[in-house]
């Protein structure tokens, strides 16, 4: 058998940081088994689907590298397909016409609340054949009055529902459309979809698709329902957390390594292995080690695993990355000097927008003190420091000798360390909040680091 997985975003928002999840885990399963992972626009709704959303969970879904296998299916193509499905059962019998009004149903549920049950549908119309002529009606599908449906579900475990807990559902409306329920199951079908992995929000749906595909004639698929994705406090996921769709975490300023290799993390697990490049991952990835507890979210590890990417990045590639931050041209000298200092920033800062800012001290090539900086110099003991720049122009340009050398100085002189280091850095950037000096001094080079310093001392 060749696994088929899909994921089945409807476009009624961006694409949601849960989906995108989902995705991952149909693509990885799809190519750790060598099959095949495919996506279908649940466009049914036509009030809230829009093509604007269609484009904005491609963007999303390109962004990650998670683009289905094959062009996307659209739901709402396949509508005369499912009505023929649903016309099929009604001639066999499997499904009924059932010609209630709203109205009545609503009278109906009321007397059901008002006994304290569940409102369900009676199934009033199941056995009835005395149909009007030229009244609306809807399809129901008959289902099982007894007994359970039963699935093992590849996360959560074997499941036994009971079939009392379900009415005789719809499956075509009043106008001809088909419901999610018989859209799901003949477009997975039609697909070969053979895992279906979807949020365990899902999960009351499963067993009335179960008797869909029966009733049809069709094999079930597998089911992996997932465990939804919770914030920080342990609560679902929602606006009120902030980020939650996938390009906002791209607006934040996460490598899309990042944030991937973070939701692989998000219920799921290999061992206590936290860093995880993709192409592992297709190796390791298993759907029976999804856990069956929600994910919470933990910002904290983000930021971690993003700052643990960029220090696999080559400098250029990391230049790329905070080029949309730094809102400017680069110099020639600029660039060389960014070039040599990011893989030192990258050390200290793990978001693109906080390194791109960290990474100004290196743009200009004429240095302005800021008000610390001016405060720092004012407050220096220029003639000594002078005598410290002497001695770095006759130490090796390399990062230990000059440390070595500022070392001794201190040691030499008496001097403190902030006395020294905090005037070296102003005269140097700009400011003193920077990076240690003899980093400084190898990133800005030898010629222009003395030009600088002579500049102040
Ligand atoms: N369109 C459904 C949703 O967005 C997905 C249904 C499914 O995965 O079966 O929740």
């Amino acid at each position: 058998m060749t696994v088929v997985t899909r994921i089945a975003p409807s476009p009624t928002g961006k694409l949601h940081i849960g989906t995108a999840r989902t995705a991952l885990f149909c693509k990885l399963f799809a190519q750790h088994m060598g099959g095949k992972y495919l996506g279908r626009i649940e466009d049914t709704d036509k009030e809230r689907s829009t093509e604007e959303n269609v484009q904005l969970i491609e963007q999303a879904l390109d962004w990650l590298d998670l683009q289905p296998d094959e062009p996307w299916v659209y739901q709402s193509k396949h509508e005369a397909r499912h009505k023929e499905l649903a016309e099929k059962l009604l001639a066999e019998g499997k499904a009924y016409k059932c010609f209630a009004t709203a109205e009545e149903l609503e009278q109906m549920r009321e007397e059901q609340r008002a006994r304290n049950e569940n409102p369900m549908y009676d199934n009033r119309w199941r056995e009835r054949t005395d149909h009007p002529e030229g009244t609306a009606y809807v399809v129901r599908l008959k289902t099982d009055l007894e007994g359970y449906t039963s699935w093992d579900d590849i996360v959560q475990g074997h499941i036994d529902y009971p079939n009392t807990q379900i009415d005789d559902f719809i499956i075509l409306r009043s106008d001809g459309s088909p419901t999610y329920q018989l859209a799901v199951v003949a477009d997975d079908h039609d697909m070969g979809v053979t895992h279906v992995v979807r949020g365990d929000d899902h999960i009351n749906n499963t067993p009335k698709q179960i008797m869909l595909y029966k009733a049809l004639g069709f094999d079930v698929p597998h089911f992996a329902h997932m465990p939804l994705i919770h914030g920080e406090d342990g609560k679902k996921l929602s606006k009120r957390h902030g980020a939650v769709a996938a390009m906002d975490f791209k607006d934040m300023g996460y490598l899309k390594e990042a944030l991937v290799n973070y939701m692989l993390r998000l219920g799921w697990s290999a061992g206590d292995l936290e860093k995880i490049n993709y192409e592992e991952a297709i190796k390791l990835f298993e759907l029976k080690d999804i856990t069956k507890s929600p994910a919470n979210m933990d910002i904290q590890k983000l930021n971690w695993l993003n700052g643990e990417y960029l220090k696999d990045m080559s400098p250029e590639a990391i230049l790329e990355e905070i080029m949309p931050y730094l809102n400017t041209d680069l110099s020639t000298s600029a660039k060389e000097r960014l070039l040599k200092g990011l893989p030192g920033l990258v050390q200290r800062e793990n978001l693109l927008p906080n390194l791109a800012k960290a990474a100004d001290i290196y743009i200009a090539d004429s240095i302005e003190l800021n008000e610390q900086a001016a405060q720092k110099l004012a407050d220096a003991d220029k003639d000594k420091l002078a005598e410290l720049v002497s001695k770095l122009e006759q130490t090796p340009w390399e990062e230990d000798d000059l440390s070595a050398t500022i070392k001794g100085f201190v040691k030499e002189t008496g001097l403190k360390m902030p006395m020294v280091m905090m005037p070296l850095r102003a005269a140097l950037v700009g400011t003193p909040q920077a990076p240690g000096v003899s980093e400084l001094l190898i990133v800005i080079g030898k010629d222009e680091s003395l030009n600088r310093l002579k500049a102040q001392f």
